[in-house]
């Protein structure tokens, strides 16, 4: 945050008391006096701000430009600092009680800009599979063309699986980035990232390379990567954190030394969150917890009664993990709660996905994730459509598989939804 915006309060305590999140997301990090007393931020819909006296331009764009250790004494230009954008990044940080966030026009700016500054042509990326698609096609399409390279290990591999792609890793080049996403889409496999950070400090000397972990899905409430020792946490904020299905935003929240650097490349090619988008992530920050928690409630009924209907197969859920599995354990290190997004296999093909999908009457027939309404989509012929077959097969995205994102709707509503919708199959 700019010095000349900080609210003299920033508190996060009550003497000894600890605040919550959910709490200071009310009000942390604006002061309404710097508002004519507004009770709300309002949003500074403007590209760029006066300054005061030529010495506090120079001292400004000295901050922002890096020539002096400093995020910025002052806002300058909206592609640099708006005070929207600075009051979520304050308040997103406070989630996974991390040093530093970045806020981004997308999920995939904010993913690309954290490739744009940690690999160079030569580098080699590990990275756990599958990654949402779009994050695979930088990696694999984008970065290839620069000459780097990559190489994956699947998403629950045990600490001795990760060991040995860091030695292969090692003998094809620099490995300037570790990249993971946890729970992988669709086949929710949890990555463990304990190991993976244990296994980084036993094949590095010196510079580490930064891990940084996809928590769209169960983040910030149901997991927090950077306690297991991740070091840049990145988010969509369109799924969970927006909350509404109204908005694209990214972030990258965590180590301030190494987001310092990604800032420098957001500032300089553009890609921040926009005041107006920023201004209703503050609003969706109110109710993060209320939102997540009523659908990770809802989730938990839904499945249960899915689990046991004579029309499904299987049920893909975290709240489902066979007691004493190797994803059980890595559960029960990593994660808060289970989540609201789920794998649905049904008993057929195709046809009966798509049977099933047509009929939902208060399920939206979508793609995306973590809104207030409960969506439902088929990734074989929607989100991954243009993976190879085989690809496909080894992931599990088989045509009777139906991905499900449930939101805060009352669950006996749901269940019933889905009933009817079984029966119409
Ligand atoms: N990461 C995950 C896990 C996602 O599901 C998505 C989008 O679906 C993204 C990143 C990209 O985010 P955005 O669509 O906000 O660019």
């Amino acid at each position: 945050m700019t010095d000349s915006r900080r609210p003299k309060e920033m508190t996060q305590h009550i003497g000894n008391h600890r605040l919550d999140p959910s709490t200071l997301m009310m009000g942390y990090g604006f002061d309404p006096a710097l508002s004519e007393g507004s009770l709300k931020p309002p949003i500074f819909a403007t590209s760029t701000f006066v300054f005061q006296r030529a010495a506090d331009g120079k001292r400004f764009f000295e901050g922002i430009t890096g020539r002096r250790p400093s995020t910025g004494d002052g806002l300058v230009y909206s592609r640099f600092n708006n005070p929207n954008q600075e009051i979520l990044e304050d308040r997103l940080r406070i989630w996974e009680d991390a040093e530093e966030s970045l806020a981004f026009s997308s999920g995939m700016t904010a993913i690309t800009t954290l490739f744009l500054t940690f690999v160079r042509p030569g580098d080699v990326i590990v990275h756990s599979g599958p990654l949402y698609a779009a994050t695979e096609t930088i990696i694999n399409k984008i970065l290839g063309q620069f000459g780097i390279k990559y190489v994956d290990f699947p998403a629950g591999a045990t600490r001795e699986e990760i060991d040995a792609v860091l030695v292969r890793a090692k003998a094809m080049g620099n490995v300037s980035l570790i990249y993971l996403e946890s729970p992988a889409n669709p086949t929710n496999a949890l990555v463990d990232v304990e190991a993976v950070h244990a296994a980084r400090a036993a094949a590095f000397d010196g510079e580490l390379p930064p891990i940084a972990i996809d928590n769209t899905f169960l983040g910030p409430l149901w997991a927090r990567p950077l306690d297991q020792g991740a070091d840049i946490s990145v988010y969509s904020l369109t799924k969970y954190a927006g909350g509404h299905s109204d908005l694209v935003a990214g972030a990258l929240t965590g180590r301030k030394a190494l987001l310092d650097r990604v800032r420098m490349i957001r500032n300089t090619m553009g890609g921040i969150c926009d005041p107006n988008t920023a201004w209703m992530l503050l609003r969706s920050l109110e109710t993060l917890e209320l939102r997540m928690s009523r659908a990770g409630e809802n989730a938990a009924k839904v499945c249960a009664f899915l689990r046991d209907h004579p029309k499904v197969e299987t049920v893909g859920y975290l709240g489902f993990l066979e007691p004493g599995s190797r994803q059980a354990d890595i559960y029960t290190r990593h994660c808060l709660g289970a989540g609201s997004t789920f794998s649905l296999y049904l008993k057929g093909g195709e046809r009966e996905a798509f049977a099933f999908l047509d009929a939902l009457k208060i399920a939206k027939l979508a793609v995306s994730l973590g809104g207030t309404e409960t969506l439902a989509s088929a990734p074989a012929a929607m989100t991954h459509l243009s993976v190879p077959d085989e690809r496909k097969a080894a992931l599990g995205i088989s045509e009777n598989l139906v991905r499900i994102s449930i939101g805060v709707e009352k669950a006996e509503d749901l269940i019933a939804d889905f009933g009817h919708a079984l029966d119409a199959i």
